[in-house]
């Protein structure tokens, strides 16, 4: 079997019910092929012990230790925090244990007994403290008589969304892998040989719960090896389709002239070169392949509107995909206003249209009635039926990996493709992951722009910022509060929206109108409370990370985000970005709790320095460091979930030439050998 045919739904899994599943989700999880594919990004080491006083900071090593504790005792404001003072039993070494807002620990914790302790231990002012703590009870006996051991193996540390837990995570992916029969290999078995990779069975493996650190590196070089593989072959397969139809002079329809004519303000003159290479590509005898870079708020879209103007006035029929549903919904709305007089006809699809209208747009969509598709993946659902596509536009293309791409081929289409991210990809690791793909640039914004003034917030100055978004509010303009959480069960401290949005309302704003969005509502809830919003009918949104990407309202010049010590750095920029969308000056707030680690304060005071994304996707790198996701892997650039564009290049050129040496060979993939190619290609 395949990884990919393991097509059972999450919600299969025990102890997995309607709220994990819709966590899960949110990680892009929906079935157990997900949850296998899905990458650890990082691992703790508890394979051997680590005493107290020795744990290696540059490396990023723990603690991992036994230990008796000494004393417990509560502090700070309310008794909430506690404070554990600990001996390592092999070296009696000290350490003092700081469990912030974890009052639990006061009650589970008791002085004179033994434990397992797994910490970030670090040297603090003269002695050796850890905020970050696991402490398991061990029986004093078993200790003496060493038969307690410490080895627990290497652990896998997932991304975490909501309410799931690395614990909860870690039994759900072993109980898959238990539970699956043999995946099978999916390159051809001489490659395998040849390149000595691992076979996958034993690599997905390995990926979630290593045997060695060695095991680890060979699985994950199997894993790479496989994606980039099938990522070269895709991209090698492509051109040979596509190089079909006759060059014709570029040209700029009156329509296009009109619809800009008709534009509040003036096109950018990048976003005029952008254009004019996009036209020139339509008209060019190949398929366009084009990656749109540009910051947050550079004018992207609007260049995807002109271009879609531009391809139906040549006779296409378009597609527009956005990464959410929400965010396809706001396109949709922005294209009916900028098309309504043009005689372009404009559809939205999602996936929850069943039924009636469903057909009858499919219908509408075949007979080519509709110029303009726009909706999330959904626009490449198995009953999509398109007249005559020939032009796809993905905006921020998380998703759009090589999953979709097959879905058009088996389409038989060919269409142009426009790529658009705020993400930047060095041009160099383009070209190697596509031979054919060319890029735009957009470097500047749009004219009278003001750069985002960004405060970082503590506690102390928690109240001044309270102060300058109600002015801001009282000047009549608008205001993002975005927590990470929904709700507070008691199980975490984080400020949550339910209950700061009541503290906002009652407490800070009562004479402003606000209101709560968060993933939970229904899809033509959330619209509505962003349509009063963006009509100006609200003040300020109480908001989980919904917002994040593409949400345009620019009259919105406060963007306050709790907890920012939570969210990635491009997340943060992302967010940022919701701000400063016209000439009126704005603000962003990243307020964080005390509890912020070293690397969290770097992450934010990059944000305060620049507002330049290029830079912060470095700065992002460079923090995380050799061994964690790489930032750009992580945006998602490509989808790809095991190779690391910049570590993998020279594999990627490797992969690059076996596949032109199979191409070259067996451009039909017919032989025994690539059968198998075939294969996953088929069900892929
Ligand atoms: P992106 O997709 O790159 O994040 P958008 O296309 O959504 O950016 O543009 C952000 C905002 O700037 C939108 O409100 C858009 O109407 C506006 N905008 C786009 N181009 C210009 C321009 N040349 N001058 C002024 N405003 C512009
Ligand atoms: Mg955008």
């Amino acid at each position: 079997m395949f990884v990919c045919e393991l097509k059972r739904d999450i919600k299969t899994l025990t102890g997995v019910g309607k709220k994990t599943k819709d966590d899960y989700a949110n990680l892009g999880i929906e079935t157990l092929s997900d949850l296998v594919q899905m990458t650890p990004r990082g691992y703790e080491d508890r394979s051997h012990r680590i005493c107290i006083g020795r744990q290696n900071e540059t490396d990023g090593s723990w603690t991992n230790t036994f230990v008796k504790v000494e004393s417990v005792s509560e502090f700070g404001s309310g008794r909430k925090n506690v404070k554990i003072i600990v001996r390592d039993t092999e070296n009696n070494q000290k350490a003092f244990l700081m469990g912030f807002n974890r009052t639990y620990l006061s009650k589970t914790v008791f002085p004179g007994c033994f434990y397992h302790l797994y910490a970030n231990v670090t040297v603090y002012g003269t002695g050796l403290t850890a905020s970050q703590f696991e402490l398991k009870p061990v029986r004093e006996e078993d200790l003496i008589a060493g038969d307690l051991a410490l080895d627990q193996g290497i652990l896998p540390v997932y991304p975490l969304c909501g309410t799931l837990t690395q614990k909860a995570l870690r039994r759900d992916v072993k109980a898959v892998l238990s539970s699956i029969g043999h995946i099978d290999d999916e390159i051809p078995e001489s490659l395998i040989q040849k390149h000595h990779l691992m076979p996958l069975d034993r690599a997905f493996r390995e990926i979630h719960f290593p045997s060695s650190d060695k095991a680890l590196s060979e699985a994950r070089r199997a894993l790479a090896f496989r994606e980039v593989f099938y990522l070269q072959l895709e991209a090698k397969r492509r051109p040979q389709a596509a190089r079909r139809r006759q060059a014709i002079p570029s040209r700029i329809y009156e329509a296009e002239k009109h619809f800009i004519e008709k534009l509040p303000f003036s096109l950018t003159d990048d976003q005029i070169k952008v254009l004019d290479e996009i036209r020139k590509d339509m008209s060019g005898s190949e398929s366009m392949n084009r990656l749109l870079q540009g910051d947050v708020g550079s004018g992207k879209t609007l260049v995807a509107w002109v271009s879609a103007l531009h391809a139906i006035c040549d006779g296409a029929q378009v597609a527009f995909m956005a990464p959410t549903e929400l965010l396809a919904r706001q396109h949709a709305q922005v294209a009916d206003q900028l098309f309504k007089d043009s005689g372009i006809s404009v559809a939205f699809l999602n996936g929850e249209v069943h039924g009636k209208p469903r057909q009858a747009l499919l219908d509408q969509l075949k007979a080519g009635n509709i110029d303009l598709l726009i909706g999330t993946h959904a626009l490449f659902s198995k009953d999509v039926e398109y007249r005559n596509l020939r032009y796809v536009i993905i905006d921020e293309q998380h998703r759009f990996g090589v999953e979709q791409r097959h879905a058009l081929f088996e389409k038989g289409i060919e269409p142009d493709v426009l790529l658009m991210t705020a993400t930047p990809i060095p041009r160099t690791l383009a070209l190697t992951v596509f031979g054919n793909l060319n890029v735009s640039t957009i470097k500047t914004m749009p004219k009278g722009r003001l750069p985002v003034i960004t405060y970082l917030v503590d506690d102390s100055k928690r109240d001044k910022m309270y102060e300058a978004v109600g002015v801001e509010m009282k000047r009549g303009h608008q205001a993002y509060f975005v927590y990470p959480r929904i709700d507070d069960e008691g199980k975490s401290d984080l400020r949550d929206v339910e209950t700061m949005y009541q503290f906002l309302s009652r407490e800070k704003y009562p004479s402003f109108r606000g209101t709560l969005i968060h993933s939970r509502l229904p899809e033509d809830e959330k619209i509505r409370i962003l349509n009063d919003f963006a009509s100006g009918k609200l003040d300020y949104l109480v908001s989980t990370s919904v917002v994040e990407v593409g949400i345009d309202v620019p009259n919105a010049t406060c963007m306050v985000v709790e907890h920012s010590e939570n969210f990635g750095l491009s997340a943060l920029h992302q967010l940022r970005g919701r701000v400063g969308r016209s000439s009126l000056q704005s603000w962003c707030f990243l307020a964080y709790e005390k509890t912020i680690t070293e690397d969290g304060k770097k992450r934010l005071s990059v944000l305060r320095r620049t507002n330049d994304g290029f830079e912060i996707a470095e700065e992002d790198l460079k923090i995380r460091g050799p061994g964690e996701l790489s930032g750009l892997r992580q945006s998602g650039f490509l989808h790809l979930k095991f190779a690391d564009l910049e570590k993998d290049v020279s594999m990627m050129a490797t992969a690059r030439d076996e596949v032109d040496a199979i191409l070259a060979q067996d451009p039909g993939l017919l032989s025994l050998e690539n059968s198998v190619i075939r294969k996953v290609l088929s069900i892929g």
